[in-house]
């Protein structure tokens, strides 16, 4: 099985190669081809699986038909919103994110606490498609409306479990009613507590449960 046979386009593929990678890991096998299928997934991966690759690369096929070269903020709204527990993997996701998406003009920003808002705020106005964000700052810009969830359609939970038990499930289900209905939702988690099955059940639609 190779990257090409998984359906991904050329200029992923081109960022793969330049990456390393010669073929999927199971995870990636096992996830790409469903979510470019455009389906939901509990996905149970620890990591060091490539699960980030599994859902980076896919993601960025989906949102391929918004790439735009335009400088314009109004043609690069808010599409995808991958929510991480901590700053650590956030900062870890976006660069998977910058990475995979060289040849692709999409723009994506990562966006946490314990820093100033203000560069935060100045790069979402110049318009953003991939939001890598911590919980607790992403909602402090739905207060300060300096960002927008009315066009997401793309939701990435990553390390729910780890989200559990740092208390953030609260800000999570705030954050799940700000966004439209309509989108494809994954869930990643080490381990499935019933919590997180419940997490599940109100976030995901039919999903695909995936486990390595
Ligand atoms: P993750 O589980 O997403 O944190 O990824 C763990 C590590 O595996 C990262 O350093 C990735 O760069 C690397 N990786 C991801 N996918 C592959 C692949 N298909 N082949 C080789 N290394 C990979």
């Amino acid at each position: 099985m190779s990257f090409a046979e998984l359906g991904l386009s050329p200029e992923l593929l081109r960022a793969v190669t330049e990456a390393g990678y010669t073929e999927p890991t199971p995870i990636q096998a096992q996830a790409i081809p469903v979510i470019l299928a455009g389906k939901d997934i509990m996905g149970g991966a620890q990591t060091g699986t490539g699960k980030t690759a599994g859902f980076t690369l896919p993601l960025l096929q989906r949102l391929l038909p918004y790439a735009s070269a335009s400088t314009s903020p109004a043609k690069h709204p808010v599409r995808a919103l991958i929510i991480a527990p901590t700053r650590e993997l956030a900062v870890q996701v976006h660069q998977s994110v910058v990475t995979y998406s060289k040849y692709v003009p999409l723009r994506s920003t990562c966006i946490y606490g314990g820093v100033d808002m203000k560069a935060q705020v100045a790069e979402l106005k110049r318009g953003i498609e991939i939001v890598v964000a911590t919980p607790g700052r992403l909602l402090d810009h739905v207060e300060q409306k300096t960002i927008l969830l009315q066009n997401v359609e793309f939701l990435i939970l990553d390390e729910a479990d780890r989200m559990l038990d740092m208390g953030f499930i609260p800000d999570i289900r705030r954050i799940l009613n700000l966004l439209p209905a309509q989108r494809q939702s994954l869930l990643f988690s080490a381990t499935f507590s019933d919590e997180i099955k419940k997490l599940a059940d109100s976030m995901l639609r039919a999903p695909q449960l995936i486990e390595v």
